[in-house]
């Protein structure tokens, strides 16, 4: 069975990201970084999403080789984050640390409201994204990916994104982040709206920008594991 390792620290991108690609069935064994070591902390101090997952999916390669990993095995990185109209596109990559280095998902929501309340806004349109990077262990070239974005010749790149309004109001109990306060219109709810947080795990994989991007992976996937 091929290895997928998944190069996050993030227990809730791992749980999501292991969930859409397990109800695929392909050969291969899903696991996260964390779970097979002590992973080196990837610094993440770079200006997009791109730099940002290629850091992550290479550092964690480089650490597996150095381990003893077979070459063969690939490393799986997300990186993503929302991005908010009236704040210019901010938070985008520093969506995880938008309240400060040490911020976790609810100091980071005061924060995003906090920012729209200051400019008298109940609501902005917003989107999320997610940029996966796959790579090998020995960082050889991978042949050419359907549905992969061009890229340097030992990443495979897949982009997702997710359109809706982050609000001041909040709902739901579900998901992570800042679906509480992500609202979708068109999904029922009093005004047609739902949050991310109300959505069942599967409704929000349906059409995540999560969902999206490792589909597109899953689309590509048989090439290389052929
Ligand atoms: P990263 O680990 O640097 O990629 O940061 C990702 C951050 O973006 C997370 O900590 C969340 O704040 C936000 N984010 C990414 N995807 C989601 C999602 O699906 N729901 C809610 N927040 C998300």
């Amino acid at each position: 069975m091929r290895r997928l390792v998944l190069a996050t620290a993030n227990p809730h991108k791992v749980e999501e990201m292991a969930a859409i690609l397990a109800a695929a069935g392909l050969p291969m064994t899903v696991y996260a970084a964390q779970a097979l070591g002590p992973a080196p902390a990837i610094v993440e101090d770079q200006d997009s999403f791109l730099k940002h997952a290629t850091l992550k999916a290479r550092g964690i390669a480089r650490w597996l080789a150095g381990r003893g990993e077979l070459g063969a095995t690939l490393v799986l990185a997300d990186d993503s984050g929302v991005c908010v109209d009236a704040l210019d596109g901010r938070p985008g990559v520093d969506s995880a640390v938008f309240a400060g280095p040490q911020a976790d998902d609810a100091a980071n929501n005061a924060h995003l409201l906090a920012e729209l309340a200051a400019r008298g806004l109940e609501r902005s349109p917003a989107h999320y994204v997610c940029l996966l990077a796959l790579t090998r262990v020995d960082g050889a070239p991978l042949p050419s990916l359907p549905g992969a974005e061009p890229s340097e010749v030992d990443l495979g790149i897949f982009v997702g994104r997710w359109d809706g309004e982050i609000r001041r109001a909040r709902a739901g109990t579900g998901g992570f982040g800042y679906d509480p306060h992500f609202w979708i219109p068109g999904l029922g709810g009093p005004d047609g709206a739902r949050s991310v947080a109300e959505l069942a795990p599967e409704e929000k994989h349906a059409r995540s920008h999560r969902g999206q991007a490792v589909r597109r992976l899953l689309a590509a996937l048989p090439v290389l594991l052929t």
